[in-house]
C-alpha cells in the first residue's frame, strides 16, 4: 500500500508541478488554523522558525499541546536529521523564553525593539540565537534568491524617479523620505548579509537585529506591498523571518495575556522526534500497465491510465523535471530517489501523535507549525488523518496552507508516508489523490483540446478566432466550477463544509 502512494505522487507530478493548479487543488477548510488561538499560533510558528534555522536543519515542524492543565507539551520534528545538540538547544530556547517573560513584569521595554534597554534575559536570548543561527540564515538566503534585494532597490529607484515627476495626488504614494529610508535599510541589510560571514561582537549582533526589525517594519507599509507585489514581497519578508520570530517571542503581547501567562508558568515537556525512522527510497514503476493494475479497479474513478502516462511523458519526461531528488531510468520506467529519504517533518510529527495513543486526542486544537510550506501530499495526508482519527466534533490537526504555492511538489524532497501510518489513513489518502488526479487529467485534457482548437482556428482564418476562444473558455470554467463543488477541495468562502 505505501508504494501505491509513491506511484500516485509520480502520476500527479506533471500536474502538481505546474503552479497554475494551485487554485484547483484546494486545501480542505478543516485544515485552517482556528483564529481564536492567534497568540499561541504565533509562539508556535516563531519557535518553529528558530528550530528550522538550527545548524544542520533544513526544516522543522512543531506543535504545542495544552490538553493537560499546567503542562505544555512541545513536540518537534527536525528534518532531515536530528542535528548535534539540537535537543539541548531547544530546551535552552524554551528556558530563555520563560525567563524573558517571567522577568518582564514591570520592565519598560518588552517588545524586542531594543529602543529602550533590553533586559539581560532578552539580550541573552537575542545573542545566543544569532550566534547559533546567523550563519544558516545567511547561507540559506545567499543563494540565487539574494537577487531580490537588487530588484527591490531598482523598484525603489524607479518609484523615487516617478514620484518626482508626478504630483502627490494619491494618498497611498510613499513620501520621498519613506522611500529613502527603505532604500537605506535594504542596502544596509544586503551588505551586512553578503559581507559578514559571522557576527561575533555583542553590539554587532544587537545592531543587526535592530536593523532587521526596522526593515521589516518599513516593508510592512501598504505601498511597499504594491511596489513589490506577490511573490517578491513574501520572499523579501522570508529573508527576515528569523529576526521577526525572535521579536515575536520577546514581545509582551497586549492581546491574550492569559495565554502568555499560561505558557511561562506551566511545566514544559519537550519531545524531539527522530525523522530518520522509516526512511526508505522513494520508488515506483511509472507505466500505464502498472498503474492500471494497482488502481484500475477503483469503484468511483475511471481514470484512463494511458492518458495519465501521456501527461507524464509530455510534461515530465520531456522536460526532465522529475521532481527534486528523483531520478528516472527510461529503460525500466522506474522513478527512484538515489538514497533513502525521510518523511516530511509535519507528517512524522502527526503520525507520532496519532500513532502513540499517549496523546490526548480530545484536547484543544492541534495546530502544527511548518517552517517550510506544507506540500500537496502533506496537506492531503493531514486531511486523511483528520477524517480517520478525529471523532467529530473533536479538534482537527491544522496547518497553514493559505499560500497559493502550497501545492508544489517539485521543490520539496520526495514524499513518502511516515512509518506506521495505519491502513485507513493510507486508503483515504489514496482515494483523495485519485480524485485529484481525475480532476487534473480532466483539466489537462481540456487544455490540450483548447490548444488544438486554437491551432485549427489559426489555420482556418487569421482573425475570426476570438469569439470561438471565448466560448470554449466559458464552457470550461463552468465545468470546472461544477467539478470542484463535488470535490474535497472546498471553496474559500464561508460556506458549510461539504464533508461526508
Ligand atoms: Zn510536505
Amino acid at each position: 500500500m505505501p508504494s501505491d502512494i509513491d506511484t500516485l505522487i509520480a502520476a500527479l507530478h506533471p500536474h502538481v508541478a505546474q503552479g497554475y493548479c494551485g487554485n484547483f487543488l484546494r486545501a480542505g477548510r478543516s485544515l485552517r488554523p482556528i483564529g481564536a488561538n492567534g497568540i499561541l499560533h504565533d509562539v508556535v510558528d516563531s519557535f518553529d522558525i528558530l528550530f528550522g534555522f538550527h545548524p544542520g536543519c533544513d526544516a522543522a515542524a512543531v506543535t504545542i499541546q495544552t490538553a493537560q492543565p499546567g503542562t505544555i507539551s512541545l513536540f518537534v520534528c527536525p528534518s532531515p536529521i536530528v542535528p548535534q545538540d539540537f535537543e539541548a538547544d531547544v530546551k535552552q530556547w524554551v528556558d530563555q523564553f520563560i525567563a524573558v517573560h517571567k522577568g518582564s513584569a514591570g520592565e519598560a521595554d518588552g517588545n524586542g525593539n531594543l529602543e529602550g534597554k533590553p533586559s539581560p534575559s532578552m539580550r541573552k536570548f537575542i545573542l545566543d540565537t544569532y550566534r547559533l543561527c546567523y550563519q544558516s540564515m545567511r547561507q540559506r538566503k545567499m543563494g540565487p534568491e539574494f537577487g531580490i534585494w537588487k530588484i527591490l532597490s531598482r523598484k525603489i529607484a524607479e518609484r523615487t524617479l516617478a514620484s518626482k515627476s508626478e504630483p502627490a495626488k494619491l494618498q497611498e504614494l510613499p513620501s520621498a523620505s519613506e522611500l529613502r529610508q527603505l532604500a537605506e535599510l535594504a542596502k544596509s541589510f544586503a551588505e551586512t548579509i553578503s559581507a559578514r560571514e559571522r557576527l561575533d561582537e555583542d553590539e554587532d549582533i544587537l545592531r543587526f537585529h535592530q536593523l532587521c526589525l526596522a526593515l521589516y517594519k518599513a516593508l510592512s507599509g501598504g505601498w511597499v506591498k504594491e511596489l513589490t507585489a506577490y511573490p517578491l514581497h513574501d520572499l523579501i519578508l522570508a529573508h527576515l523571518c528569523l529576526p521577526h520570530a525572535l521579536s515575536t517571542l520577546l514581545s509582551e503581547s497586549a492581546a491574550q495575556p492569559e495565554v502568555l501567562l499560561a505558557l511561562h508558568t506551566s511545566r514544559w515537556s519537550i519531545t524531539v522526534l527522530d525523522p530518520s525512522r522509516g526512511a526508505r527510497r522513494f520508488s515506483s514503476t511509472v507505466t500505464a500497465a502498472h498503474m492500471a493494475e494497482r488502481f484500475g479497479k477503483v469503484n468511483v474513478r475511471s481514470i484512463d491510465w494511458e492518458e495519465a502516462m501521456e501527461a507524464y511523458r509530455g510534461v515530465v519526461v520531456r522536460s526532465g523535471d522529475f521532481g527534486k531528488g528523483l531520478e528516472w531510468d527510461a529503460s525500466t520506467s522506474l522513478l527512484t530517489s538515489p538514497g533513502a529519504v525521510t518523511a516530511h517533518p509535519e507528517t512524522t510529527l502527526i503520525q507520532h501523535l496519532v500513532g502513540n495513543g499517549g496523546v490526548n486526542l480530545k484536547g484543544d486544537e492541534r495546530y502544527v507549525a511548518c517552517s517550510r510550506l506544507p506540500c500537496y501530499a502533506s496537506v492531503r495526508y493531514v486531511d486523511a488523518v483528520n477524517k480517520v482519527h478525529v471523532v467529530k466534533p473533536g479538534p482537527t490537526f491544522t496547518i497553514r496552507t493559505t499560500n497559493p504555492d502550497w501545492c508544489r511538489l517539485d521543490v520539496a524532497e520526495p514524499w513518502i508516508l511516515p512509518e506506521g501510518t495505519d491502513e485507513a489513513v493510507v486508503a483515504g489518502l489514496r482515494e483523495a489523490m485519485l480524485w485529484d488526479l481525475d480532476g487534473l487529467l480532466y483539466r489537462w485534457r481540456n487544455d490540450a483540446f483548447r490548444k488544438r482548437e486554437d491551432e485549427s482556428d489559426d489555420n482556418d482564418d487569421g482573425d475570426g478566432g476570438d469569439h470561438d476562444d471565448n466560448e470554449v473558455d466559458d464552457e470550461e470554467d463552468e465545468d470546472e466550477d461544477e467539478k470542484s463543488d463535488n470535490e474535497n477541495g472546498e471553496m474559500d468562502d464561508d460556506t458549510e463544509e461539504p464533508d461526508d
